[in-house]
């Protein structure tokens, strides 16, 4: 039950910092999307870093997030104030605004991350904002599936996804240097020896994707399995 005390308070930090960021008239607004997003953890770091950190002299209430874009667990968001709006990049563990969804350049990297070149070519695609669904919708499809290969909470993963645990080491399976070990060799070089690692993997007790397993951040990309020994 660990998780879901974390999360509660992360929701009493939220309620404490909208008592002091928020005019009176928006609290009630500020309250609503608290609620309806209280057991999502990533929608809670993004609430949590703008109430801590409103722009100067606003003091609105979000009154919407919508899901832009999501890859390998990590979030591109849209935020409105029904007069601003804001894009925020957030995974389970922390949120970071890219400043204003019309206005701002952004974090090139980031922008870069999720597949755009800049700024402008992002505003081509997505002019608007509000056309976009709201993440509570969106959040209920993908947290039940691995972010990275698809795969359902109890299967598993398909070789080489990097949200994979490896059994051995309980780092990350694609990248660690356990299956070189346990084959007593330092290149996977056919289908055999993969086929003959599956098996080792099977037999050590292969883990399964469950909710809530993310990533391992940051990732180069999703590249499969690395084939020779680091
Ligand atoms: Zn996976
Ligand atoms: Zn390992």
């Amino acid at each position: 039950m660990k998780e879901q005390r974390e999360l509660q308070e992360i929701v009493e930090e939220i309620e404490l910092l909208v008592r002091y960021a928020v005019s009176e008239e928006d609290y009630d607004t500020a309250k609503e999307l608290l609620e309806q997003y209280r057991a999502n953890r990533v929608a809670l770091q993004v609430l949590r870093e703008y109430y801590s950190s409103l722009p100067e002299a606003r003091e609105e209430a979000l009154s919407r997030i919508v899901h832009i874009h999501m890859r390998q667990g990590i979030f591109l968001l849209g935020v409105s104030t029904g007069t601003h709006e804001y894009i925020f990049f957030a995974g389970e563990d922390e949120a970071e605004c890219l400043g204003e969804y019309l206005e701002d350049d952004g974090d090139p990297e980031i922008l870069a991350y999720f597949g755009y070149a800049d700024k402008k070519s992002f505003l081509q695609r997505h002019p608007a904002m509000a056309v976009f669904k709201d993440f509570s919708e969106t959040w209920k499809i993908n947290k039940t599936l691995c972010p990275v290969c698809s795969v359902a909470i109890g299967e598993y993963h398909h070789l080489g996804c990097s949200v994979e645990i490896c059994p051995w080491c309980q780092g990350q399976l694609s990248r660690c240097n356990c299956r070189f070990d346990q084959m007593q060799q330092e290149e996977i070089e056919s289908d055999e020896d993969l086929k003959r690692f599956e098996e080792l993997l099977q037999q050590k007790g292969r883990i399964a994707f469950q909710e809530g397993q993310g990533p391992f951040y940051p990732v180069a990309g999703n590249d499969g399995l690395v084939l020779s020994k680091k």
